[in-house]
Parts: structure tokens; sequence; C-alpha cells
């Protein structure tokens, strides 16, 4: 593979030597106008080897590192070596009956930015964030089958193709999965759609806390769960003895999924409250009809525009926050969670503190959790754990 040298500025060799994995175009003393997949040798101002890294544009970056070793070929045999590095860190993943489906391989937290594989029951599926991995896709998913054995391969391509992207199959190869193929999480069946766009039915990394939620805090609870999606969090509830839950989600899909979702564990969906509907006039509804609940759930992707509002964390949450503070009871439990990368856990502790402030409730913070032992991260590269999620205890 051709290889072009690229110059990185005195002033950002050393973080390199030390392992940041992402590069950037400011990191860079030139930057040339190459494809995207192309192998590039990093080297310091003086013209001494730093790292092999590729050229994909992925956020803020324009590529990732991949190795240190100067004569080190990136060839299909170096990502077998990778791959089972990984899926032998996993071993008490798989080994688990209880849970069936986790993430085997985390991007650069295993040491390959811009992919990450989650096994599925024996189905992986892959997502793709740059144009420049997408183009090493062939050796890739070779290398993947020599280092373990699946049942089929679906891939969700997470990046612009600038007007390139057509709604396509995501199936790639093997046995096609059962529609719902259902997995298991700590006892708990989960429905999945590995063919369904961009998400699957259940966010992996949130496995920690829904089985937090079960053991340590529904018991007796009633739960509102908003941005409830297919209701996880609350099947998780559920388990755990609440006492009933709610779950509002704007989207319509919501309601059937999460009624999958009480159905596929035997538990009756009609004993629930599944509700499509903008979580903000929820709380106007709540308010008015004086509810209040046990435990309440806050888990919002990061920006979204809905026909009645435009909701994004970094200007939000407190108000989130504190809608969530007036609906809970004394003793009560929220969940505050968000993947927001621009927040970090200090400041996500800091809008929460404000908005009890501005309620004057007292809370305590009674969990902390960040991503799960699958999603590796690396020490080098903090913003890589994106995950926040506090329980606080409300007073
Ligand atoms: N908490 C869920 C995942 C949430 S995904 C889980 O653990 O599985 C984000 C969800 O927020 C999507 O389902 C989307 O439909 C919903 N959503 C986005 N904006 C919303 C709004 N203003 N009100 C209600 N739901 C919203």
């Amino acid at each position: 593979m051709q290889e072009i040298t690229i110059k990185i500025k005195k002033k950002s060799a050393r973080q390199y030597i030390q392992g940041y994995p992402l590069l950037t175009k400011e990191a860079v003393v030139a930057w040339p106008d190459v494809a995207e997949g192309t192998v590039l040798r990093l080297t310091d101002e003086a013209n001494r080897f730093i790292a092999k890294a590729y050229h994909g544009n992925q956020n803020k970056g324009i590529g990732w590192l991949l190795t240190y070793d100067a004569e080190q070929a990136l060839d299909q045999a170096f990502f077998v070596t990778l791959f089972k590095e990984a899926f032998a860190q996993r071993q008490a993943f798989f080994h688990d009956e209880a849970t069936t489906a986790f993430r085997i391989f985390n991007g650069e937290g295993d040491g390959l930015g811009g992919l990450t594989v989650d096994y599925y029951d024996g189905f992986l599926v892959l997502q793709w964030y740059s144009n420049g991995i997408y183009k090493w896709k062939q050796m890739l998913v070779a290398a993947l089958k020599r280092a373990i054995d699946t049942r089929g391969i679906y891939e969700k391509r997470r990046f612009d193709e600038k007007g390139q992207y057509l709604e396509s199959d995501d199936f790639l190869e093997g046995e096609t999965a059962p529609e719902p193929l259902i997995v298991k999480e700590n006892g708990i069946n989960y429905a999945v759609y590995l063919n369904d766009g961009a998400m699957t039915g259940i966010f992996l990394d949130q496995r920690d806390v829904r089985k937090t939620i079960c053991d340590t805090y529904a018991a007796g609870r009633t739960v509102l769960n908003t941005f409830s999606y297919t209701g996880a969090f609350s099947i998780a509830a559920a388990f755990g003895g609440a006492a009933h839950t709610t779950n509002v989600d704007v989207a319509n899909r919501s309601i059937p999924k999460t009624r999958e979702q009480f159905s596929v564990n035997e538990l009756d969906p009609t004993a629930h409250t599944i509700m499509a509907e903008d979580v903000f006039q929820y709380f106007k509804y709540a308010n008015r009809k004086a509810l209040a609940f046990d435990m309440v759930i806050l888990d919002p992707p990061s920006f979204a525009r809905t026909k009645k509002t435009t909701f994004s964390v970094a200007k939000d949450y407190g108000k989130l926050l504190e809608e969530s503070i007036a609906i809970t009871n004394p003793n009560g439990i929220i969940v505050a969670s968000t993947n927001y990368a621009g927040y970090g856990m200090e400041k996500f502790k800091q809008v929460v503190q404000e908005a009890f402030q501005h309620q004057g409730r007292k809370y305590r913070i009674v969990e902390q959790f960040t991503l799960p032992a699958d999603f590796a991260t690396r020490s080098s590269f903090k913003e890589g754990n994106y995950l926040k999620v506090l329980f606080l205890e409300v007073e």
C-alpha cells in the first residue's frame, strides 16, 4: 500500500508519541490533498518516525493512528491480530449465557478508530464512521471473518457520502437474522432488528445502567421513562418490580416497539402507559394533572427537532432536569443520561447542580456510570468515553 509522509508540528508531536490516536488538521505542518483511505506515515519536523495512520474524515479528525512500528504492514494479518486481541478481552461476555449482545470492537479504544463491531447472538453489526475506513472494507471484513465465526454480517454507514447515500440494505453476508432477533441482556429479552435503519432497538452502552435500575432502584416504584424509544429502561424496571412505567417518545413507532419489548418478556404491555408525545408537552400535561413519579429517566439525543420543539443537550438539559425535578416524588430517583460529546462528567454535574438549585431541591448522587467494559476506551483519549449517567436521589 502506498504511504504518504506527513509532518507533525513540533508542538503536537509529543501527544501522538504519548498515544493520542486522533489525527487533526491543526497538528499537521502541511496537509496534502490525498484520498480518504490513504495510509499516512507521520513524522516529526526532523523526519523521525512517529506512527502510521490512515486518512478518514470523522467529526473533528482527519484520521486515526494505527501503529507505532515503522516496519508494520497494515495488511490483513495485522487486523486479524487486532480483532483477536479485542475478542480475547471480551471472553467473559462470550461465556455469559445471560447476555448475548455486546460490543466486540470499539474503534480507537481497540486500536482502529472509525469502526465498531457489535455482536448480537452470533450476528455482527459493523458501523463505519468515515469514507476512509469504508475503503478498507473488503480487507477488514475478511480479517474479521478470520478472527470470529459469525452467523451473518450487517453494516451501518455512519458518514456523509455527499448525497451518494441511498437508504440501502444493511445486510452484507451470511445468514439473514430473524426479525425480530431476540437477544438477552442479564437474562432479559430484547427484540432487535438488524436491518431497520441506524438503530437496532437497543443501545448496548446502557447495559450497566439497565442492570442497576433493575437490581437496585425499581422495586415498588412508579417510573416515567422519557425519550423512551423501545422502552428498554422500562423493561429493566418492570423486571426489577416497578409498580408501573410510563413511556414517552415523540416517534409513533415507539408504541408498537415498546409493546413488543414487554411481550417478548411475557410482561403485559397493557399494564403500562406507552405514549407518542413530545416530552415537553408531556411535562405540561403532567403538571396539569398533578402527576408525580418515584423515578424519572432522562436519556435524550444530543439534538432533536420535532414539530413542536427543538431540543439540544447543550442548551436545554437544565430545563429538562428542572421539569423532571418538579414531578419527582420525595426520595425519588432521577436517572440523568447524556452522550453529548461537548459535556465532560464535571460539566454535566454542574448542569445538574444548577437545575436543583433553581428548583430549590436537594439531591445526592447515588450512582455514576460511563461506558461499560466492552466499550473499550483509552486513557489517552478521554473524549472517547462519551457516556455520562448520574442517578440522583431527590430529597
Ligand atoms: N432512552 C432510549 C434511547 C433514546 S433514543 C433507550 O435507552 O433505548 C432518542 C429518542 O428520543 C428517539 O426515540 C426519539 O424519537 C426521541 N425524541 C427525540 N426528541 C424527542 C422529544 N422532543 N420528545 C420525545 N421524544 C423525543
